[in-house]
């Protein structure tokens, strides 16, 4: 196996995360294949004893068995760490086993974690139920309030876990400002970067340690794979993170990774048109609908600290319409648009985040974070913004809004 340019990361590194997103990590066979080859092999042959002892001993590199490597695997992960600006990255076999991956790996009883209020439904879970019967201890915070941050930190608080944009609410956190303070604390902070991916926003630049990532959503971009991945210090992901993922096994498929190759492709393009669309939708859904969550709207509570971290502010926003009747009424009357609780998806696609993604949190707790029976959640895709703005008009219209 060969790198697209010989095996010099000096000359790789350099290269702009579009250029990453097209050609990093990319290793060639004897063949000479353009295109990343996909090697559905569980395991390998070796030409001597000696050979295989010293790869299990650490002392040459080379594959031993895909739980512990495999090489679309590991261009995939290759790639997204040069996207990110990462030294390291691992990939899992879902966003929810990265998330789950960055959190176990270094956590243990007795340790302490500050997780944002507003969050993926599953993340939540995590917190406030994976976490405690592990003796985790756990505050949840909103996490758009700097000061609760502070004041949520204890003697044995080892990591911050949040996403901006948080899903569904459209949370920005100050990722400089949090960062900042974990790091003068000793503390981990860990980034779910599903929203944004680093077409739009990468939180290392700001001082985060881990980003974590469903890759199922923009990276993939088709809806077609689940896959996760994340990305830290080589020390995190070679001391702390890959101890946990070799022996507990949540792997990514080399046929998902390959997919998911064949997605970052296109990645910067997808991002930008669709957050552009995005934006296009929202002025207009901005017209009809009571109350908007949008960051690339003025309306966004901090909508200047979204233009100040994120590129361009992506293809996912909410809005209220009051009441549960008339959101159901607006999904059932689209044409066009699809019900569909995915997201990063070319496809735009329109969900209820109370009786979907965020249906087993309780009334409570999901009015807490700030998701009302009347709320839906778009991604908006890659079609012409003109007929899925049509499509919302006459669903509006026959949804009496
Ligand atoms: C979808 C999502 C996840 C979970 O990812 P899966 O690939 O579905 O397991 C985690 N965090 C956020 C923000 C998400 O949108």
């Amino acid at each position: 196996m060969k790198k697209t340019t010989g095996t010099d990361r000096s000359i790789t590194s350099k290269w702009r995360p579009a250029t990453q997103a097209v050609r990093g990590g990319t290793w060639r066979s004897e063949h000479g294949e353009t295109s990343e080859a996909l090697f559905l092999s569980s395991g390998y042959t070796y030409d001597d004893a000696q050979t295989v002892a010293d790869r299990f001993a650490g002392e040459a590199q080379g594959m031993t068995y895909s739980r512990l490597q495999n090489p679309t695997v590991a261009m995939l992960e290759e790639r997204i760490a040069l996207m990110e600006g990462a030294e390291a990255c691992r990939a899992q076999a879902s966003g929810m086993a990265a998330m789950t991956t960055a959190l176990l790996c270094q956590l243990s009883a007795g340790d302490h974690v500050v997780g944002a209020r507003a969050a993926f439904g599953s993340c939540r879970w995590l917190l406030d139920h994976l976490c405690p019967r592990f003796g985790i201890e756990v505050s949840v915070i909103d996490s758009t309030d700097n000061a609760a941050w502070e004041a949520a930190i204890r003697p044995n608080t080892k990591v911050f876990f949040f996403e901006t944009p948080a899903n569904p609410t459209l949370d920005v956190v100050d990722l400089k400002f949090v960062c900042d303070l974990a790091r003068a604390h000793g503390i981990t902070t860990v980034v779910d970067n599903a929203f944004a991916t680093s077409a739009l926003q990468r939180p290392l630049d700001f001082g985060a340690d881990v980003v974590a990532y469903s890759a199922t959503k923009l990276m993939d971009g088709q809806g077609r794979v689940l896959a996760g991945a994340v990305c830290g210090t080589e020390q995190f992901i070679n001391e702390v993170l890959l101890p946990f993922q070799r022996n507990t096994g949540p792997n990514l498929s080399p046929f998902n990774a390959w997919v998911v190759l064949k997605g970052l492709e296109t990645l910067d393009l997808r991002a930008r048109r669709q957050s552009e669309n995005a934006l296009e939708v929202g002025r207009f859904v901005e017209s009809r609908a009571p109350r908007i969550m949008h960051p690339g709207l003025p309306s966004h509570p901090r909508h200047e600290m979204a233009l100040k971290q994120m590129a361009m502010t992506g293809p996912i926003f909410a809005f209220d319409v009051e009441t549960r009747e008339k959101a159901f009424a607006l999904l059932d009357a689209l044409e066009l648009v699809d019900i569909s609780n995915n997201i990063g998806d070319a496809r735009s696609l329109l969900c209820h985040p109370a009786s979907t993604t965020h249906a087993n949190m309780g009334e409570d707790a999901r009015l807490e974070m700030g998701i009302g029976q009347g709320m839906l959640r778009i991604n908006v895709g890659l079609e012409d913004p003109l007929d899925v703005i049509e499509d919302l008009a006459q669903a509006f219209d026959r949804a009496g809004l």
